[in-house]
């Protein structure tokens, strides 16, 4: 325990151990299999990386399905003083026989490699003096996890050539079938366990339903300007959708960059690049980006189109606020996307599988109650209390009799004749807006033109959508997707039942205005955030130096504490939360010279 405090300390450090950690630890270095499941963010890495540095020899062998994973923890832990490494096929083959070597001679701690790799040559492996086997990704095993790899399958063979070997699997997923698959398919012997929560606290949450593109891009906006010097993700649904994205906020002075599949390599990898070294504010993507990112101070996470499940949806928001520090997760969803998810579902091999998972996933978007609630009953995790920080704790909904609202939407659609119009052009018939489609079928001319021409657009895009799930209208998936009256709606619109509505709530960043032209920033008036923001600069400028991602050097929580205490020699810069041995020696004159310059200034 004492060791373990020790080496947390002087490679990491850090302080004290997260809630199971040390359990983790103390099983695998007495020789027991483990298995770890921990969110995103959860501090997985430690639970192998310890066992690693407390083995008096020996090399423990990593398995990773990525190779840009490894790169990034080998870097990360070399950067800590640790003699990592990793053969992969992205190095050519004489620098991976010189690691090798490295290994047999006992001079590497914690040793990268592909799942391929070993099992391809597993005697040669074994000879290795192995200290222990941790499977990251360990879900990749398993066919019912989202993220099935064939070359993991084989991995059993791992513990039948080392049976005295302890294997820990590591994984952010969640449900109960891969969680046994993973130990039953590894082969693991009465493993220890450790199921952590995973509620990520810190990252807020937030959906809106049906926002036009501007109220969208003016949120992504606020987003940035908020977070003027770290970076966000943007999720579309397509690859068009996430050019057009892109477009739309360069041209508002954001720094964004694309990422998709259909790009080239080179083009995504230079992306990948601006994202990670800080240089891009934003990265529109398509879902193909973010397994293995493990940059730590991502502040947002927007999803411009709903995702298909509450699966695809967590993961992807996990990606936030890595470093504990509070981080938003918005979620924009339309009709539009379920119509387009509901297709696919429909296509795909799973058609009822894959059809609730949405509709699971679109009551998340809809619901009117603490959403993180919602979210920890799906991966069966109790919580008798609302979170108060989700949109719905913030802002709980108002109410008020919405009949005479749904009365005139309902008799907009009976009088185009029933069954004809989809939400857009109801809206524009509610608001008495001419647009094509209105025109050309003479909507202008029924008594309900205009009726509702007191509403905002986004007002009444919400309103229905409310009507929607309310059971007054229902969407004819079988017919265009035009909006049908129910035998409910029709009883409201002869005043027989009532309907109640939650007031309408305008985003949060879109009252707030740009500065035309001119890059998207904002300067801090609080002294701890302003240092907080001269040492992202002074860190910036080291990274380039040292040709390193920012969040290497030192994470955003690190800053922050670096900030609060103001550290004037190293033995104090040692005590900052995240600074080891190595880092204090090799950055810490810089960063204490910087802090020293920022008080002299601002006093
Ligand atoms: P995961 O692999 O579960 O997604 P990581 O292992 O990358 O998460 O850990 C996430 C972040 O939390 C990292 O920045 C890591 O250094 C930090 N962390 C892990 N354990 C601790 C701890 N005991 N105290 C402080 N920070 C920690
Ligand atoms: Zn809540």
């Amino acid at each position: 325990m004492k060791e373990a405090l020790g080496i947390l300390s002087r490679f990491y450090g850090y302080r004290s151990f997260r809630p199971g950690q040390l359990e983790v630890i103390e099983a695998v270095t007495s020789g027991r299999d483990a298995v770890v499941l921990l969110p995103t963010g959860g501090g997985k890495s430690l639970c192998f990386q310890i066992p690693a540095l407390l083995a008096e020899h020996g090399t423990a062998i990593v398995i990773s399905p990525l190779i840009a994973l490894m790169q990034d923890q080998t870097r990360a832990l070399v950067a800590n003083g640790i003699p990592a490494a990793a053969v992969h096929s992205n190095q050519d083959e004489d620098y991976n026989r010189r690691v090798m070597e490295a290994a047999f001679q006992g001079r590497i701690k914690l040793l990268y490699t592909s799942p391929e790799r070993i099992l391809q040559n597993l005697d040669y492996w074994a000879r290795l003096d192995i200290s222990l086997v941790a499977v990251d990704e360990a879900h990749c095993i398993s066919q019912w996890g989202h993220d099935f790899r064939p070359e993991y399958s084989e991995l059993h063979r791992v513990k039948e050539a080392l049976p005295n070997v302890p294997v820990i699997a590591l994984t952010a997923t969640a449900d109960r079938l891969t969680r046994d698959d993973i130990v039953s398919r590894l082969g693991l012997r009465d493993p220890f366990c450790l199921l952590g929560s995973f509620d990520r606290p810190n990252i807020s949450l937030a959906a809106y339903s049906n926002p036009g593109k501007r109220e969208r891009m003016k949120v992504i906006a606020g987003l940035v300007r908020k977070y003027p010097q770290d970076s966000g993700i943007v999720y579309c649904l397509s690859r068009d959708g996430a050019e057009k994205t892109n477009a739309t906020l360069l041209s508002m002075g954001i720094r964004s960059v694309c990422y998709h599949a259909g790009m080239s390599a080179d083009e995504r990898e230079r992306s990948l690049r601006a994202f990670l070294d800080g240089t891009a504010q934003a990265v529109c993507a398509t879902v193909a980006f973010g397994m293995g990112i493990d940059k730590s101070n991502i502040r947002w996470v927007v999803h411009n189109n709903m995702p298909g499940t509450v699966e695809s949806y967590y993961q992807e928001i996990g990606r936030a606020g890595r470093d504990g520090l509070p981080a938003e997760a918005i979620l924009f969803y339309s009709y539009a996307d379920v119509i387009m998810l509901r297709k696919f579902a429909s296509e795909s091999g799973r058609v009822a599988v894959n059809l609730e998972k949405l509709a699971r996933m679109q009551a998340f978007a809809e619901a009117r109650v603490c959403r993180r609630r919602i979210l920890l009953s799906y991966f069966s995790e109790e919580r008798a209390t609302d979170c108060g920080n989700c949109d719905n704790c913030l802002n709980p909904p108002s109410r008020f009799d919405g009949t005479v609202l749904a009365q005139k939407a309902v008799s907009a659609v009976m009088r185009t004749g029933g069954t004809a119009i989809g939400v857009f052009t109801l809206i524009c018939i509610l608001r008495g807006v001419r647009n094509s489609d209105v025109a050309r079928n003479g909507y202008d001319k029924i008594r309900t033109f205009a009726v509702g021409n007191d509403l905002r657009h986004e007002e009444w895009a919400d309103y229905i959508s409310q009507m929607i799930q309310l059971g007054v209208f229902e969407i004819a998936y079988d017919d265009s997707n035009h909006l049908r009256t129910t035998p409910y709606g029709m009883r409201v619109l002869r005043g027989i039942e009532r309907l109640t509505l939650s007031t309408y709530v305008p985003p949060q960043y879109t009252t707030e205005k740009k500065p035309k032209g001119r890059p998207v920033t904002e300067v801090p008036k609080d002294p701890v955030k302003l240092l907080v923001s001269h040492l992202k600069t002074v860190r910036t400028e080291v990274a380039r130096e040292v040709r390193m991602a920012p969040y290497l050097i030192f994470s955003d929580a690190t800053l922050l504490d670096m900030a609060v205490r103001r550290p004037a020699d190293i033995s104090e810069f040692l005590q900052v939360h995240g600074v080891g041995e190595k880092k204090a020696l090799r950055y810490g004159p810089r960063f204490i010279s910087a802090i020293r310059e920022f008080e002299q200034k601002n006093h």
